[in-house]
């Protein structure tokens, strides 16, 4: 400091001082007699003097002597108050840091360069149960933390290298037993730490407690693990995806690749495509439908629809999920099942509902629902509709002469001429054992009769073929109904069409008769067409 090379040692400070005083004195004493006795030569006169001179010495010095003390005095107060200042000062701070240390609710210690304790907080008395007392100053503390000597060998390796300076720490797990047989999971920062004189004077060491957490983090795992296997094996494929345009996929459970074809991760974050290019274009429109009306009323939705396969294969589906808030914005959730197998089966139980096994066309339940729709559509859009009543002549003898198989073979061969007749807009139905009917949409009466007379010729023209080699030749008897002009309802239509079936049978078979009458006189009415060969004919 300033000071101490301002003044030197006290001990040569004073002596110079006094050398100082000395001289001075000294010379004083010479000149001033010399001088004394050179101006005043009584001798009296000049003992007087000499004593005053003396006491002027003496007050002299004793007033330079005050001041200087005086000066001196007040310095060493304020030395004084300024270290006692700077001692208060540390003192708290020293304070300041043990409570810091002591009250960090993180484990604390302080290692030597020879690995002993040198700070231990309560932190650290806490968590072990070790208290500062048994761990500072001596290596046993690393026996009763780690009582497993391979596992205190690896500890003590870690901390060497720290202590040495080769490796710091951030987060290293360790393990360690406590004093009541517990084990805690700590999670250690540690580095070394240098003197002023850039020597390793130790380690710090921070570690937290991360027990709890390892332990909410592992049964959060287990429950993670419990639900992708409960995930991995649910029929279908579980999703989240977000409500977007493309239903851009953020999880897919892995059976994705048995329902599609793609790996999950193909798809996610739409990868390699997006989920919306796998739904069938022409379902699109009603499973976005389902989904907004799902979410604007905070249902689940359900919805069935097709979907593109890796393979090409088209599938069905059944989609089950909800809309879910996440983070501001909207996902769903839901899972998504092949349903491909049960779609089918409806399709053929309905199709076994509507068609007729044995010939494979409608049957005559469907058959009579179509004709009702039909009437129905012809009524409001005030439009004509013909029905055909067909029945095969004589068919009695195909099976009493060649057998019910050779029936029913004449029974589909016919079915077929009659539907490669007719226009698609058309429907041809069995009604039952030989009897077929035809439904003729936008048909007057005249263009009916055209018609059945066209159907009539090609069953009559040409021989049905059947097993054996055989040709078999066959005729048809046809009866027409036309509405509105014979009558305005389904039934109505059905029951005059056969009458006038009955009537063609009556004249000869093998010809068409257009009903003719009024509906429900079935005697009366004029002729009005007649069927080939036999040309008009009456109306009984
Ligand atoms: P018609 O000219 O008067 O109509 O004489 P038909 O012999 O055709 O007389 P009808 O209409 O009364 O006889 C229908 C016959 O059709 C009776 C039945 O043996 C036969 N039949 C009905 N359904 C089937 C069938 O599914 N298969 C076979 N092979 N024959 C059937
Ligand atoms: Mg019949
Ligand atoms: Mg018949």
């Amino acid at each position: 400091m300033n000071h101490s090379k301002r003044s030197g040692t006290p001990v040569t400070r004073s002596l110079k001082v006094a050398l100082a005083y000395l001289v001075v004195g000294g010379l004083w004493i010479l000149f001033s007699d010399a001088a004394v006795e050179q101006v005043v030569s009584d001798p009296e006169m000049l003992t007087r003097l000499q004593t005053w001179k003396g006491w002027a010495f003496v007050a002299f010095t004793g007033v330079v002597l005050y001041l200087v003390m005086l000066r001196q005095f007040h310095r060493d107060r304020e030395m004084l108050d300024h270290q006692l200042g700077q001692q208060e000062e540390i003192r708290r701070l020293s304070q300041f840091q043990q409570s810091v240390i002591d009250n960090a609710n993180i484990w604390i210690n302080v290692l030597d360069p020879q690995g002993r304790v040198l700070i231990w907080n309560r932190a650290a008395e806490e968590i072990s149960g070790f208290s500062s007392d048994v761990a500072t100053g001596s290596d046993s503390i690393w026996e009763k933390l780690y009582p497993d000597p391979d596992y205190r060998a690896w500890v003590l390796e870690r901390v060497s290298r720290i202590l040495s300076g080769q490796e710091e720490v951030e987060g290293l797990e360790t393990t360690i037993a406590t004093r009541h047989n517990g084990e805690r999971a700590i999670a250690w920062h540690s580095r070394s730490f240098l003197d002023s004189a850039g020597r390793v004077a130790g380690s710090i060491a921070i570690g937290m407690d991360v027990t709890e957490s390892r332990a909410a983090e592992s049964a959060l795992k287990a429950r993670e693990r419990q639900l992708s296997t409960i995930m991995d094996n649910l029929p279908g494929m579980a999703y989240r995806c977000l409500y977007d345009d493309y239903w851009t996929m953020k999880f897919i459970s892995s059976g994705c690749r048995e329902l599609t074809g793609y790996q999950p991760e193909d798809l996610v974050d739409n990868r390699r495509l997006p989920w919306s290019d796998l739904v069938f274009a022409d379902d699109a429109a009603n499973v976005t439908a389902a989904v907004e009306d799902a979410i604007g009323s905070a249902e689940p939705f359900s919805v069935e629809y097709r979907l593109h396969r890796a393979d090409g294969q088209i599938i069905w589906v059944w989609e089950r999920g909800r809309g879910v808030e996440d983070g501001g914005g909207m996902v769903l959730e839901g899972i998504i099942l092949d349903v491909t197998e049960r779609k089918e089966l409806e399709a053929r139980l309905s199709e076994m509902a509507a068609i007729d096994p044995l010939t494979g066309q409608f049957n005559r339940r469907e058959t009579e629902r179509i004709l009702q729709e039909e009437v129905a559509r012809a009524e409001r859009y005030h439009r004509k509709l013909a029905v055909l009543w067909v029945d095969l002549d004589h068919f009695k003898n195909v099976n009493d002469t060649w057998g019910h198989a050779v029936g029913d073979e004449v029974l589909r061969s016919i079915s077929l001429r009659l539907a490669e007749s007719v226009r698609t807009v058309d429907t041809l139905g069995r009604f039952g054992g030989e009897e077929f009917i035809v439904v003729l949409p936008e048909m007057s009466v005249d263009e009916a009769w055209e018609v059945a007379e066209r159907l009539r010729g090609r069953i009559a023209d040409e021989p049905v073929r059947v097993s054996f080699g055989m040709a078999l030749d066959l005729t048809i008897s046809i009866g027409v109904a036309v509405y509105p002009d014979h009558a305005d309802s389904a039934d109505t239509l059905c029951n005059l069409a056969d009458k006038a079936m009955y009537q063609a049978k009556e004249q000869g078979r093998n010809r068409t008769i257009v009903f003719s009458g009024v509906s429900g006189s079935t005697e009366s009415g004029e002729i009005q067409h007649l069927g080939t060969p036999a040309g008009k004919s009456d109306g009984a």
